[in-house]
């Protein structure tokens, strides 16, 4: 998505630019949702996507939060369109320029010198730029090799996330959290969901997906590991593909749910086909920028827990950024990439600390008396509803 929003803005620019995926084929959502923000609509618009115009996905009026024996027990207006992956990206893709975008190109090593940058692919073919956008994702190969000690850790907690079909689910919880940006808050853990477009990208009511996400505290060597031991035995790092998942850690999420969700919540868990498990995890680097020829943007730069729900937003920030601050210095790319660095180094760290905050209440281990205090001021429902997936408290 970073490197859709930057081919976008950069071509804007007058820059020549082409895209390298490391994957073969066409690319499909993770079956998740995506939280909007104002500034991502006014950066499509920026890239010829008029999102006024274009449905980017459904509007929800408000929040709503759920006890245990399925009473509401709090509500907040707050207006947001919610999205997916999948129609984000097919809206980038369409108006790419033939022939920019190759797939089927894995980045092996990048050799920068004052002529330019030189990145080798593992098909044994080279490409020579005067820039090169390192928006390979939370693993980056390019960060890897540029910023060797930089590495995502482990917050101690996991999210559980899957997606149910609308009308799979009971008239009664259709009404309730079907239309709204709704949560169930056990002690120490944290379910929300919200309405998504179907399959086929319908935003019609009855035609649409209820996307969850699910926090539980996860200590890396016991619970997780258990959670990442697949069909066949092997214990994966940090993720799992969904089809490996055992049959028994599934009939244990699913008993889990009818225990301590509320009882609409305790049904989207039930009625969810494929439920997939997120390890959360923080990553921040010191530096954008590297040898004034490469510049890292989107996951590749600074991940943030999911409650600032900031990942595409801050994505296209980056590339925002970073194409104005190099068409500002146009006869001087090292100064375009220290103006960009500066405001985004920032940005980046700001909403990381932000998410890190809002998360303390589910990690496995709260270590120090600024986290209890943490964990007790971001865990009750009105500063649940009030601070979660809103960019109001990101502090710079
Ligand atoms: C296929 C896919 C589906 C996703 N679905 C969801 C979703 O449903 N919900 C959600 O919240 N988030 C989803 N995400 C994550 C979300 O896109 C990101 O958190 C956010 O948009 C920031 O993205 P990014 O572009 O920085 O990194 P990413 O989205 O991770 O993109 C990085 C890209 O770089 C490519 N890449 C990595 N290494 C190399 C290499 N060595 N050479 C060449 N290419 C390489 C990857 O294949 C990927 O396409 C998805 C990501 C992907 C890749």
């Amino acid at each position: 998505m970073a490197g859709l929003f930057a081919a976008h803005l950069l071509l804007k620019e007058g820059w020549a630019v082409r895209i390298y995926e490391r994957v073969n084929s066409e690319m499909a959502g993770r079956g998740a949702g995506i939280v909007t923000h104002p500034e991502l609509f006014d950066i499509l618009d920026e890239c010829g996507i008029d999102s006024r115009a274009i449905k980017i996905g459904v509007p929800v009026a408000g929040r709503r939060v759920f006890a245990n024996d399925g009473e509401m027990i709090g509500e907040l207006p707050l207006a947001q369109v919610l999205t997916s992956w999948g129609r984000l990206y097919r809206l980038l893709w369409d108006l790419l320029p033939a022939g920019i975008y190759h797939h089927g190109y894995n980045v092996e090593h990048v050799h920068t010198d004052s002529a330019g940058v030189t990145v080798a692919f593992s098909n044994g073919e080279e490409v020579s730029a005067d820039l090169l956008v390192g928006a390979d994702g939370i693993f980056s190969t390019i960060r890897k090799q540029l910023l060797p000690d930089v590495m995502p850790t482990y917050a101690g907690y996991i999210a559980w996330r899957g997606l149910v079909d609308e009308r799979d689910l009971s008239p009664k919880t259709r009404a309730d959290i079907c239309d709204y940006f709704a949560f169930s808050l056990p002690p120490g853990e944290q379910m929300l969901g919200y309405p998504v477009a179907g399959a086929d990208e319908a935003t019609e009511p009855g035609s649409r997906r209820f996307n969850f996400v699910w926090y539980r505290p996860a200590p890396r060597d016991t619970v997780l590991k258990e959670l990442l031991t697949d069909t066949e035995g092997a214990t994966h790092e940090l993720s799992i593909p969904p089809h490996l998942i055992r049959p028994p850690v599934l009939k244990a999420v699913r008993e889990d749910a009818i225990d301590v969700l509320s009882p609409q919540f305790a049904e989207v868990v039930t009625k969810t086909k494929q439920p997939l498990i997120q390890a959360i995890l923080d990553l921040e680097t010191p530096q954008m920028v590297v040898n004034n020829r490469v510049a890292l943007i989107g996951d590749a730069a600074f991940v943030a827990r999911p409650h600032v729900g900031m990942g595409v937003t801050k994505a296209a920030g980056d590339a925002h950024v970073l194409a104005k601050s190099l068409a500002a210095e146009s006869d001087d790319i090292g100064q375009g990439l220290k103006t960009f660095a500066t405001q985004r180094l920032a940005f980046g760290r700001a909403v990381v600390q932000r998410a890190r905050h809002l998360g303390v209440y589910m990690q496995a281990q709260i270590a120090t008396d600024e986290e209890r205090k943490l964990a007790e001021i971001h865990r009750r429902p009105d500063r649940v509803m009030a601070e979660t997936a809103v960019t109001a408290g990101i502090v710079i």
